[in-house]
This record gives structure tokens, C-alpha cells and sequence, in this order.
């Protein structure tokens, strides 16, 4: 038998590393240390549960476990066989039997592509990600498919970026491998820093190999030798994994020189970042690699021409990379049977908010936000009815009751004035004042602009002023006049995607709840 805990930083925060101490001490004390395997992976996704654990072969999966709850786990689970049915999650308690996780309803309508191993495997240990055909594509596209074939079978998927933009990925690495240049270089954006969004953290704690390997296919499509992943110093989980499974990497061959007897070489380096939500940006995270200030530069020139030192270079996202070894295993056409017609797979929301089940989900695009929030969501709590949900966190914008039924691709998102973004997914209830949301949303941009550029560093914080009167009763209808103009200036002119897409949580709520910024200056509260 063996015992998966979670070792995600959702879980971790919640007591998992006590949890794995008291296993370790009660398994000693009942002699069962030979028998039983204590593994501790990453994210299961019901973050909102934690800390959780499944006991396998039975696979019962218990939640919101205390260090002083699994002497009863051990001497009557693992060493009896006798289930603790009080500590099961109750949705998987069926009369007599137990429900497998893949029927309760958090995870029926899931689809786990990018998460695929999270929660499954021991992320420090290369040889499980091997046991699950981890490296394979790799091997695979080194032994018997020319770059070009690479870069064919990534266009023919449809796979787009997963950091917020959807620019088709294929198209991308052709740009990028058009360029002629001794050096070129692949990276990863894992600077994720939307308020309330961790599937990338999510995905690097519980899978950190699977990027490692994309990064490397991406090297031999392109011609790059070297990569590098710009990774907040804020997810300490997610970087120490990282760098054990770089160091695991190299010692099996997967990365170093003459990578599976391919000629091909291609080596890996982690830079910190010191959590500007700027650097994620890809012109000012390359800028922020090369060691200088995290600032954005004016594109063209584009990375895929001129990026990281000067050489061309392709950046994507973890959650981008985290679908390439699926699509070289199991071919372009496969993948593309996933999702809507524009928006080929799935994508992974971070969900929080007023919803019960908080946590890590990947749906197939095309799934309803009415799915999402009443059936792997459970609900809004205390009876309370859905007013909006926030997608792209401070870039992007609200969608209303109205669009519940609206499915979640990259293009119906923007037909209704919001965007997919990275995948924060933030649930509002009626009780919920869209003003004061858009006004979170405006104190981080502000908190965050770079100041290089005036329309930003200015107008966000005038844009700010204007909402802070509103809700603080002092605001007039010129008022609300003025703040839609300052939005559309601001979205023309500032120089990089931060400034551009500031003012969206406050259009869009203007879009949907104009009354309510109206009711803040004529009922005057
Ligand atoms: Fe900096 Fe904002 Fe200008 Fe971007 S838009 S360069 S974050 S000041």
C-alpha cells in the first residue's frame, strides 16, 4: 500500500508536513514502515480541503486531516484495513462503498492534461515522472522527427498560450526558428503574479520534469541550446523542486550534452524573480534575466527575433509547456479532440472567492462558467446567489450572471469584454460591490506600474483618485465620465501590456454594473 499526501503549498500551509511527520512516526510504531510508502506529491486541487491524502489500493481520500488523526489512519486504515469513515471527503462516501475520485463531482467534468501528474507522482523523484512516460516525447523528437516535424505537430494541435495572450504556440517556435543566429534561446515565464492565480506554482511543484522536458523539445524545434525559467522567488516549494529535478535531469542524460545519443545539446539555468508583477511581462522579464531593472521594452523588436541577450528566443508559460509532451506523445489530432473549435485543450483555473470547492481545476475549453461554479465548484455558499466572475485577474474583466452559459474559450471571453488571462478565477456573490472590485484591481496596478512610461505611472493613479471618491461617496456623474476616457487613453497608450490592459476591470464592470458606480454618486454611499 501507499499513501499519497500533498506536499503543495496549499496543502503545505495547511499542516501536510505535520501530517507526513505523525505517518512516518505511527507507521515506526506499528512496524509498518516496510509496507507502507508515504509519497508526497503535489497540488490534488481541492486546495480548500487541505491537508489531504489518499490511501491506495483502496484510494480513499481523506481531507482536512489533523497530525492527531492519523494514529486512528494507521492502526485501523493500514494496519486493520478498516476505513476512518469520518475522515473521508464525504462526497466520495457512498452507502457501503466508496466513490472514486474521478465520479464526485469536483472532478467529473475535469480533464487533467497539464495536471496530469500532480498529485500522482513524488515530484523530487525522476524516476516516477520516467515510470509515467515522462522524457519519452523527448526521446522521441530527438530519435525520429526533424525540427520542422516538431514544429508542425505544435501548430497542428492548436495549442495557444495558456499565460493570457493565446498566441499560437507553433507559430511562435516557427517565428523563432526562421531566425538565423548562432544562439538562440528558450524560456519560461513562471513569474506568475495575478492576485489569487497558482496553477503555474501548482504545476511546477507537482510536475516540475514535464516543463523541463517541453523546454528542451522546444530547444531542439528551434535550434536553442539553452533555456532558462524566470521563476518567483515567492514560490520557495516550486523552486527548490525545480532545481532538484534540473540537477535529476542532468545526472540521467535528459539534459547536458548529446541528449539520447541525439548530438543535441541543451542545458537549463533558474533566475529568481523579486516579485514585480511586471516582469511578467516578457520583454521585462527578459530584461530582468539579463540583470538589469525588470522594465519593459517597446515591441518590435519581437522576442522570436530579438529577445533575451539580443538572440532570438521563444518564451511561454509553464502551463504552455506543461501540454507539449502530451501532444508529441499522443499526436497533434488527439489533442486538438479537446476543446472548442479555436481553443484546442483545457485550461487550469486557480478558483477562489465565494465559491465552496476553492481550488486547482483544468476543464476542457468550451466548459460553462455555470459549470466551473455550480457542479465542480459546488456552489456559492450560504445560499448566496452568483453575481460576476473575475477572469485575468488585474488584466482582465468580470463576467455576469448573463454569460453564466457562455462557454470558456480564448474568443468568447474577449466578445464579452474580459479575457481568459493566466487562469485566476476569482467568484463574486450578490452581496459583492463590483466598484470596490474594480478598485482591488486598480490599487495592485498602481502598486505595480513600473513608472517608465507616463500614461500609466499617471494615469492609473488618477484613474485610482476617481474610484476612491466614488466609493467613498464624494463622486459625481462627470466623474464616471471622465474615468471611462482616462480608461480608453491609458489602454491606447501605455507602453506595455500592464498600462494597456489596467483599466479593463474598471471597464468592464462600467459594461455590467454602470448602475452601481451610478448609485455610489447619486445615493451618495
Ligand atoms: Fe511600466 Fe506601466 Fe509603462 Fe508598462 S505600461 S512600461 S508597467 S509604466
Amino acid at each position: 500500500a501507499h499513501v499519497l499526501v500533498c506536499g503543495g503549498t496549499g496543502c503545505t500551509s495547511s499542516g501536510s508536513e505535520k501530517i507526513i511527520d505523525a505517518l512516518n512516526k505511527n507507521l515506526e510504531k506499528y512496524n509498518l514502515t516496510d509496507e507502507i510508502n508515504v509519497i508526497k506529491t503535489g497540488c490534488f486541487g481541492l486546495c480548500a480541503l487541505g491537508p489531504v491524502m489518499i490511501v491506495y489500493p483502496e484510494g480513499c481520500f481523506y481531507s482536512m486531516v489533523k497530525p492527531e488523526d492519523i494514529e486512528e489512519i494507521v492502526s485501523e486504515h493500514l494496519l486493520k484495513g478498516r476505513i476512518v469513515k469520518r475522515l473521508l471527503y464525504q462526497e466520495t462516501v457512498h452507502e457501503d462503498n466508496i466513490k472514486s475520485l474521478n465520479d464526485v463531482d469536483f472532478y467529473k467534468k475535469q480533464k487533467r492534461v497539464a495536471l496530469r501528474n500532480c498529485g500522482v507522482i513524488n515530484p523530487e523523484n525522476i524516476e516516477e515522472y520516467i515510470g509515467v512516460n515522462g522524457y519519452s516525447a523527448l526521446g522521441k523528437v530527438l530519435t525520429s522527427m526533424k525540427p520542422q516535424e516538431v514544429i508542425d505537430e505544435i501548430l497542428k494541435s492548436g495549442l495557444r498560450g495558456r499565460g493570457g495572450g493565446g498566441f499560437p504556440t507553433g507559430l511562435k517556435w516557427s517565428f523563432a526558428a526562421k531566425s538565423v543566429d548562432d544562439q538562440k534561446y528558450v524560456a519560461c515565464n513562471a513569474d506568475e503574479g495575478d492576485p489569487g492565480a497558482f496553477m503555474d506554482r501548482s504545476i511546477l511543484e507537482g510536475d516540475p520534469h514535464s516543463v523541463i522536458e517541453a523546454m528542451a523539445i522546444a530547444g531542439y524545434a528551434i535550434g536553442a541550446t539553452e533555456g532558462y525559467i524566470y521563476i518567483r522567488a515567492e514560490y520557495p516549494i516550486a523552486v527548490a523542486r525545480l532545481q532538484i529535478a534540473i540537477e535529476q535531469a542532468k545526472e540521467y542524460g535528459m539534459l547536458g550534452k548529446n541528449i539520447f545519443d541525439s548530438g543535441f545539446d541543451f542545458d537549463l539555468h533558474i533566475r529568481l524573480g523579486a516579485g514585480a508583477f511586471v516582469c511578467g511581462e516578457e520583454t521585462a522579464l527578459m530584461t530582468s534575466i539579463e540583470g538589469h531593472r525588470g522594465e519593459p521594452r517597446p515591441r518590435p523588436p519581437f522576442p522570436a527575433v530579438k529577445g533575451l541577450f539580443g538572440k532570438p528566443t521563444v518564451l511561454n508559460n509553464v502551463e504552455t509547456y506543461a501540454n507539449i509532451p502530451v501532444i508529441i506523445n499522443e499526436g497533434a489530432e488527439e489533442f486538438a479532440k479537446i476543446g472548442t473549435e479555436k481553443s484546442k485543450g483545457t485550461k487550469v483555473f486557480a478558483v477562489g472567492g465565494k465559491i465552496h470547492n476553492t481550488g486547482l481545476v483544468e476543464i476542457p475549453m468550451g466548459t460553462t462558467l455555470r459549470e466551473i461554479v455550480y457542479e465542480i465548484g459546488g456552489g456559492i455558499p450560504n445560499g448566496k446567489k452568483f453575481k460576476a466572475a473575475q477572469t485575468g485577474g488585474p488584466s482582465g474583466g468580470c463576467i455576469p450572471a448573463q454569460y453564466l452559459d457562455i462557454p470558456i474559450d480564448y474568443d468568447s471571453l474577449i466578445s464579452i469584454g474580459s479575457m481568459m488571462g493566466s487562469g485566476g478565477l476569482i467568484v463574486m456573490d450578490e452581496d459583492t460591490c463590483m466598484v470596490d472590485i474594480a478598485k482591488f484591481f486598480l490599487a495592485f496596478t498602481v502598486d505595480e506600474s513600473c513608472g517608465k512610461c507616463a500614461p500609466c505611472r499617471i494615469g492609473t493613479k488618477r484613474m485610482y483618485e476617481i474610484l476612491d471618491k466614488i466609493t467613498k461617496g464624494n463622486g459625481t456623474l462627470d466623474d464616471i465620465k471622465n474615468l471611462k476616457e482616462l480608461c480608453y487613453n491609458v489602454k491606447e497608450s501605455a507602453l506595455c501590456g500592464l498600462g494597456q490592459t489596467a483599466p479593463n476591470p474598471i471597464l468592464s464592470t462600467l459594461r455590467y454594473f454602470e448602475d452601481e458606480y451610478i448609485a455610489h454618486v447619486v445615493d451618495k454611499k
